[in-house]
Order: structure tokens, then sequence, then C-alpha cells
């Protein structure tokens, strides 16, 4: 049997296995001592204060290893609601590591509060309240000290253009019109998904506080319910960076099932009330998103998709040729992301099983414990994706760059807030995959086999907007659709005609644009031809 599937369907198989196994013994093992790596836990006195009171952080770090004890220096961070902040060192006990400090909190508003060592610790925060100040006089801003990083924004500036002028100049050749025309939509959109951190509350007249930039972007109030995180859509744009316009399906499916129930976050479902309502609001938008637009999301707006045509772009441009997987094995591969999936929305459920049903399944979930403080949104700890998001959100002046790299040096299992060292490793594998292999993320992206289950199948297939349609007896089986598709499809050329939408198709469109028979192929939108190949031979 194992002879005739060959080496890359055992490849596949052993792959399967030992990434399972890394992870159940991710979530199994023990660490070594009672506390694990650099690692704290705090709390604050109050969570509202009026101005010019104090608040006391109380925690304790991680003695467990030797070398701990060299350096036993805690950093307490009290952002200002300006974005101001001060900062708090304190001396950690050398028996029991704990430590204390009180600050007092000199503005009205909201603080946020990171006690740091090594790892950032769950967020804090508090309100504090002005009682003599005028409650229709919003207070005055004062310039935020995060200063965005010109040189660093002009390169980016530059890099865009230069793509604007590719995406121009590719418009003129017959056979780049949709390929350009796609990347300067990709191109335009991370700057609209990104918009909120662009503008934030440095531009706005208003306290951010007290308006959230996105709000006036997208409709944030649907049915009554806010969705103060963004909008929850089917791509990669990140939650992390602040000032989001709109936020990846993965972690609101994750959040959203595994509540961070006594963190005030704002997003936590209580299972017993209203916070159901937000629920099914938010998990109505991702599959109502899908089922009507499908995969254009990956091949037309998710910014890691972009990324990822850059990375073609530039194998291209050195004259490197693409590889492709054998279609035994792409075919398997692409069945990696309903098991992705599937696994993080078990594990969310596992994780949230006390708040769901009272019961608590594994160990660790409550406020403070292993799975809670590093594991409460799983998939963005390995998610290649992030990186980008918290380094852009760091350019622009809204994230101190330090506090990026605070938990990326150490050893892979000091999960943090920001950046992991598992996300850069994710991230630099799909890089290398991705030069190589066309869009060999979106192969295996639980993302994308979101919105496969809720547009390729049944019932959902038959309400979706678009889909790729074929004339049996205009194709000459040339092949050209099978070899220009980026995720190696092989229905446009195997399927006898009529709708030839698979799940693995991330609708770029590239075959109708590559095929030079008249018709052929065709890009349907409510039943209605919309584009249709040309014979750009002539
Ligand atoms: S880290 Fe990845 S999965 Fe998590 S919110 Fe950001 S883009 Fe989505
Ligand atoms: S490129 Fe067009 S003509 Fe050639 S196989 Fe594909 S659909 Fe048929
Ligand atoms: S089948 Fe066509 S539209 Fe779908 S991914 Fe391949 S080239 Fe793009």
């Amino acid at each position: 049997m194992w002879k005739k599937r060959g080496i890359k369907s055992k490849a596949f198989f052993v792959f399967t296995i030992v990434a399972s196994l890394i992870v159940i013994g991710v979530l199994v093992c023990q660490p070594v001592s009672s506390c694990y790596g650099p690692h704290i836990t705090a709390t604050i006195s109050d969570t509202q204060i009026n101005i010019n009171e104090n608040v006391t952080v109380t925690g304790t770090v991680c003695l467990g290893l030797e070398e701990d004890l060299i350096n036993l220096t805690v950093r307490v961070t009290f952002v200002r609601p300006d974005y101001s902040w001060i900062d708090q060192p304190v001396e950690a006990d050398s028996e029991t590591g704990e430590f204390s400090v009180t600050q007092k909190l000199d503005m009205a508003g909201y603080w946020n509060i990171f006690p740091i060592y090594g790892h950032i610790n769950d967020r804090l925060g508090v309100t504090v309240i002005d009682p003599l100040a005028d409650s229709s006089d919003p207070p005055p801003i004062v310039g935020s000290p995060f200063k965005p990083n010109l040189l660093l924004i002009a390169a980016a500036v530059t890099t865009v253009s230069i793509g604007a002028v590719f995406a121009v100049t590719g418009l003129k050749k017959k056979t780049r019109k949709i390929s350009s025309f796609r990347l300067f939509i990709q191109v335009a959109l991370v700057f609209l998904i990104f918009f909120g951190m662009f503008v934030d509350h440095e531009i706005l007249p208003q306290p951010a506080s007290k308006i959230p930039v996105h709000e006036f972007l997208v409709g944030t109030n649907v049915l009554g319910v806010s969705m103060s995180d963004g909008f929850p859509v089917p791509f990669f744009g990140c939650y992390y960076p602040c000032g989001k316009t709109v936020t990846c399906a993965l972690w609101e499916i994750q959040t959203y099932i595994y509540p961070f129930w006594q963190t005030g976050r704002g997003w936590g479902v209580d299972y017993n009330s209203s916070g159901l309502v937000r629920l099914a609001v938010v998990f109505a938008a991702i599959i109502l998103l899908s089922v009507l637009l499908g995969k254009f999301f990956c091949g037309w707006v998710c910014p890691f998709g972009l990324y990822m045509d850059l990375l073609t772009y530039l194998r291209k441009a050195v004259k490197i040729p693409h590889r492709d997987f054998s279609e035994v094995f792409n075919k398997k591969f692409h069945q990696l992301g309903y098991v992705i999936l599937a696994l993080l929305i078990v594990l969310s459920v596992i994780f949230g099983s006390e708040a769901i049903a009272g019961a608590q399944l594994v160990s660790g979930t409550e406020e403070g414990g292993f799975v809670y403080q590093y594991f409460s949104a799983p998939f963005c700890q390995v998610c290649p994706m992030k990186p980008f998001c918290v380094l852009l959100e760091s350019t622009v002046g809204l994230i101190r760059p330090e506090w990026i790299f605070q938990v990326t040096t150490g050893a892979f299992y000091e999960l943090g807030y920001y950046v992991t060292s598992l996300n850069l490793l994710v991230l630099g594998v799909v890089t290398a995959a991705a030069f190589f292999y066309r869009r060999s993320w979106c192969r295996i992206c639980p993302l994308g086999a979101l919105i496969a289950l809720f547009n390729r199948f049944p019932p959902f297939k038959w309400v979706s907007l678009f889909r790729l349609d074929k004339v049996e007896e205009k194709c000459t089986k040339c092949g050209i659709c099978k070899r220009v598709c980026p995720t190696q499809v092989t229905e446009v050329y195997d399927k006898k005609g009529g709708d030839v939408t698979t799940s693995n198709c991330i609708m770029c469109l590239r075959c109708v644009e590559m095929c030079p028979y008249e018709d052929a192929l065709r890009l349907k939108a409510a039943g209605k031809t919309v584009l249709k190949s040309r014979n750009w031979l002539k």
C-alpha cells in the first residue's frame, strides 16, 4: 500500500502524526516546575478610582530556575489614556518572587497596565474618573509620545508606489490585465484594512476611548451589538493591531467560544445572557460573508495572500522557476486546513468548557492558569500573519518596539501576548515554502477551509454569488489553466464543463486571464457572465 501511495503520501502521514504529537505534548505535558519560564502573574487593587489616587499592582514572578535569581527586576508600565506612559521598575523578592508597586494615576480615562518580566502578563486596566470634570467637555488630547517611524513609512510608501507602477504598466499587457488589477486592489485594501491604525486618535479630534476610529469606518453596531473589536471578516485582518477596522474570523471564533470571562476586556461571551446574541451576530457575519463572496477574500483581499503573491513576483524577478506538489499530495495537503480548523474549534470548546457547560475539562483554563495565559487563542500563537501586523503597528508608532520582541528570544514555550518564537518560526517556514510553491499557505489555511465550508459545499454552494464556469465544447485541452493556477487546481482542466469551482480555488482568475480560447472559461456572478476568456494570441 505504501509503495502505491508514494513518498509524499508517507511524508504527509508522518508530518500529521508529528504535528499531532507536538500539539498533544504541549497541552498534556506539565511544566517542569510549578511555574514555567519567565512567567508573571499580577492583580490590581482597584479597577476604578478618582484622578490622582493610587493603585497598587501586586504579583509574583516565577523563580523556577537558578538563572531566574540573577535578574529579579520587574517593570510595570502604566499607560495613560493618551498612550504616554510611566515605567516603574521594582525588585521581586528573591525567596517568594512576589512584588508590589504603587502608582498615582494623573489622567482621567482608561489606563492599560502591563507588568513585564521577560513575558508580558495579561493586561490589567483601571478606569480613572475626574469628579470635577464637565462630562460634556472631553479632556484635551495630549500628543502621543509614540513617534511614527518615518523611515519605515517612507520605505513602505516607496515600495507600494513601485508596486502601483507595475500594476498600471501590467494593465497594458493582454495576459496581465486581471493580475495587475488584482494586485492594485490587494495593495489598496491593505490600507483600508488597517486604516484605523494609521488615523487613530492622533488625527481625529476625539479621544480614542470615546469614539473608536473603526466606528466611523464600518457598521460596528449590528442588531444593537457593538463590534468593538472590529467587524468580523474571513481573512487575516489580524485582531492584534489596535485601531483596526476589521478582525480576523479565526480570532473571533477562538475568543468567542473560549471566553475570557473574568478579564472584563469586553469580548467575552456570557453563556447565560445576551452575550449569546453577540456570539450569534459575529458568527452570522462570518458565515454570510463566506457564503456570498467566498474565496474572493483569499485571492483579492487577504494581506497574507498579497505577501505570498509578492514572494512569487520576487521569485520570477530572480528567474527561479516555481515548483509544484504532486497532484495526490496537493489534494491531501489541502485537507490539512480542515484539520487545523477543527482542532482550533475543539480546543476552544474544551478550554471554554467551564463557561459553556459549568465543568472544566482540562486544568489550567481558570484565570491565571497555563492555558488561560498562553493558549486562549491557540492558533494566533502560531499564526504567520501576526508578526506583520504587530510590526506594522510598531512602524506607525502605536506600540513600543521592545514589546514586540519581549517574548520572541526565549524558548518556544515562552508564548506571550505579542509575537512569539512560534509565530516567527512558522512565518519563516511559510515564507520559504511560498517562495517556491505558489500560495502554499493558502492550501492549508484554516481560514480558507472555513470559507470553503460555507461556500463550496451544498447547500451554501447553491447560493454563493460567484462561480467559475467552463464551456466544454470550446476547451481544446491545452492545459494552460492547470499550469498557471497558483494553488494547482486541476478540476478546471479535468471537469467536463459547467461549474468548475473547487474548494482550493482562490478565485484569482488567472486561469480565465490565461485561457487563450474565446469564452471557454467564464466568471459568473449571480448566474450572469461578468468575465470570460479571450483569444489573446490574436
Ligand atoms: S494572529 Fe492570525 S489568526 Fe490570530 S487574529 Fe491575527 S491574523 Fe487572525
Ligand atoms: S486553458 Fe482554456 S482551453 Fe486550455 S484547458 Fe484550460 S479551459 Fe481549456
Ligand atoms: S482555478 Fe483559476 S481562479 Fe481558481 S485559483 Fe486556480 S487559477 Fe485562480
